[in-house]
């Protein structure tokens, strides 16, 4: 098992919800963890909260520069082993409507901008960094971990932009994983279900217990730290590669 102990992991999206349980979880293993986000107050808290061997580099993951410069600060702490990419939005819109008319082209392309064009160029400019990494005794460089949705396979109505960027990172995990498979560097994907993040902690608990109630099993929205187990056990495990894994408690979402 790979360890990722005094290593570097970035994560984008890291100031909350889904990634925000991933950083405290790779903090607690021992990793150098690099928040990538622009949520700043909340990412300064919880750096300040960590303390050591935490950092955040204020990051719009659609600007190429920035995301460079989250990676040299990671790198700068240790190497590079993992980045965990969370940073998303949905903007909830059909295709057409009869009073709304079709979606407008400019939200449809902010949605896949934010989180396909945003989690790749993560995924190309980590990899640049994780190439230069001293293999370790399984010849490995470094692991990816990008987050789609389960609305990537069954996406509901309204979800036409998100499901077209989450079904695009699930489409990538393959040639990603073998464009880097020489380099020894893994890329996998997760496929969160309904999770209780602050996107969600929104809404009125009847209706968040209506949600968790949808999913056969366990009936309940998953927990940010079941998503940051996940990652973890992907980073730990080398065969874990071009594979997307569905975290949804076997739900499969209605069209509404
Ligand atoms: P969240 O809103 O709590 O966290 C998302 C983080 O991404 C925020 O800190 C936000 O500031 C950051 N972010 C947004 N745009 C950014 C940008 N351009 N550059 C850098 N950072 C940016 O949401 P979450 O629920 O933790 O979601 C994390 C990921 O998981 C998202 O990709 C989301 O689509 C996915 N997901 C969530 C659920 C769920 O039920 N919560 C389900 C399926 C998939």
């Amino acid at each position: 098992m790979a360890d990722i102990k005094g290593k570097s992991a970035l994560i984008t999206g890291g100031a909350s919800g889904l990634g925000e349980a991933t950083t405290r979880r790779l903090h607690a293993e021992g990793a150098f963890v690099t928040i990538a986000d622009i949520q700043e107050e909340r990412a300064t808290e919880l750096v300040a909260e960590l303390g050591e061997r935490a950092r955040f580099v204020t990051t719009d993951v659609t600007d190429e520069a920035q995301v460079q410069a989250a990676v040299d600060a990671a790198v700068e702490a240790a190497p590079l082993w993992a980045t965990v990419s969370c940073a998303g939005i949905g903007h909830p819109q059909q295709t057409y409507h009869h009073r709304k008319g079709p979606l407008p082209i400019a939200s449809f392309e902010r949605v896949v901008r934010i989180n396909l064009f945003g989690t790749f160029n993560a995924v190309r400019l980590s990899a640049a960094a994780m190439a230069d990494n001293e293999p370790d005794e399984n010849g490995e460089r470094g692991v990816l971990v990008n987050t789609a949705s389960v609305a990537a396979f069954d996406g509901q109505i309204g979800q036409v932009s998100y499901s077209a960027s989450k079904g695009a990172i699930v489409g990538m995990t393959l040639p990603v994983a073998r464009d880097l498979a020489r380099y020894g560097i893994r890329c996998m994907t997760i496929a969160p279900g309904l999770f209780d993040t602050p996107l969600l902690a929104e809404l009125p608990q009847d209706v968040r217990d209506a949600l968790g109630a949808q999913v056969p099993f366990p009936p309940r929205l998953g927990k940010p730290a079941e998503y940051a187990d996940t990652a973890a056990f992907i980073i730990s495990q080398p065969l874990l590669n071009g594979e997307t894994i569905r975290l949804d408690g076997a739900i499969r979402m209605a069209p509404k």
